[in-house]
């Protein structure tokens, strides 16, 4: 393979610029040409796409965000407008294409891939749920933001004596909402995957209260309901001084931390590896802290599922 291309999807995640550094360095040390595709698919169909020298990605590996840019472009899922970007690839040449994104990202590059271009995904999302790998790239740094406001939210709470609401991101996973709740010593996680009632953790906050429990916090993915919503449902059952922290977009900016640049290094440079030696349709991940390969096939056939036994642990130490 001579050239191959790589764009960046879906919502941003810290630690894409990270990958897409290792996809062109990767690619330039075996002698084959980069392109880069500005706005994701958008650009793909618009012709946004430029050849990148080493430079491109120079100073880029801890910056937030993407440089490429990511576009939402439902469009994509037509087929005539998909061969529209499958024009633009092959009038440069380009035989393969590396997509750094999520779930919706996956598709289109699944689709790409049976039209006649060689596709790997990188799985980019902080929201960790693609299955075929442990992590996404993103996840960690989203966590640690999520952690340090905690903490801080701790301090004020204590001050006062306050309920505090932390309403994280996470539509269909609750990985963040678990994942911060253990580390930043939540009293209670709510997460879409499952239900619980807010008597319960109405009746908790109060026998803490009594107790001498001097704060409480409680984190709450926004696919759950709204940190806002919480506050109000809990004032039917107890009398506290409630306040709610809604991060927002916070949790997706940010330099990558260690952990998501050499994921993503690793995972770009693998991404590369396998279109040298023709395999496609594939996306990369780690697991049990090895590369891996899950075709796109196989990743859809599987739902992301929360860690049970971690789920059960948050609920062990926050009594
Ligand atoms: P995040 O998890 O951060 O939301 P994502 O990759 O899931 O990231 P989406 O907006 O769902 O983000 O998808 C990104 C893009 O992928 C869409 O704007 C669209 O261009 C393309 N896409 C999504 N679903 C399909 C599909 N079924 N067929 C072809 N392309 C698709």
């Amino acid at each position: 393979m001579k050239k191959i291309a790589v764009l960046t999807s879906g919502g941003d995640a810290p630690g894409m610029n990270a990958a897409v550094r290792a996809v062109v360095r990767k690619a330039m040390y075996h002698d084959i040409e980069v392109y880069g595709v500005y706005q994701g698919y958008q650009g793909l169909v618009t012709n946004n796409i430029h050849k990148m020298a080493r430079g491109t990605v120079g100073d880029k590996i801890q910056r937030g965000g993407t440089f490429l840019q990511s576009a939402r472009c439902p469009e994509f899922k037509d087929p005539e407008v998909r061969q529209k970007g499958i024009d633009n690839l092959k009038q440069l040449g380009i035989e393969g294409l590396v997509v750094v994104g999520g779930d919706g990202s996956y598709r289109g590059a699944q689709r790409l891939n049976e039209e006649g271009i060689k596709t790997i995904g990188i799985p980019g999302t902080i929201d960790n749920d693609i299955n075929g790998t442990d992590f996404t790239i993103g996840f960690d740094t989203a966590l640690n933001t999520i952690i340090e406001a905690i903490d801080k939210i701790r301090d004020t709470a204590s001050s006062h004596e306050r309920t505090f609401i932390v309403e994280v991101m996470g539509r269909d996973a609750g990985d963040l909402a678990l994942w911060s709740g253990l580390a930043g010593g939540a009293e209670t996680v709510l997460v879409p995957e499952h239900k619980k009632e807010i008597k319960e953790i109405a009746d908790k906050i109060q026998q803490g209260i009594e107790r001498g429990k001097k704060h409480s916090i409680i984190v709450v993915a926004e696919g759950v309901m709204s940190g806002h919503e919480c506050g109000e449902q809990l004032k039917k059952y107890i009398n506290v001084d409630t306040r709610i922290s809604v991060l927002g977009h916070m949790q997706r900016g940010g330099s990558p931390s260690g952990l998501d640049r050499v994921l993503a290094s690793r995972l770009g440079g693998y991404a590369v590896e396998l279109l040298m030696n023709d395999e496609t349709g594939l996306a990369v991940g780690i697991q049990n802290n090895k590369l891996s390969k899950t075709s796109f096939d196989d990743i859809f056939s599987a739902t992301h599922t929360l860690d049970e036994q971690m789920y059960a642990l948050s609920n062990e130490l926050s009594i």
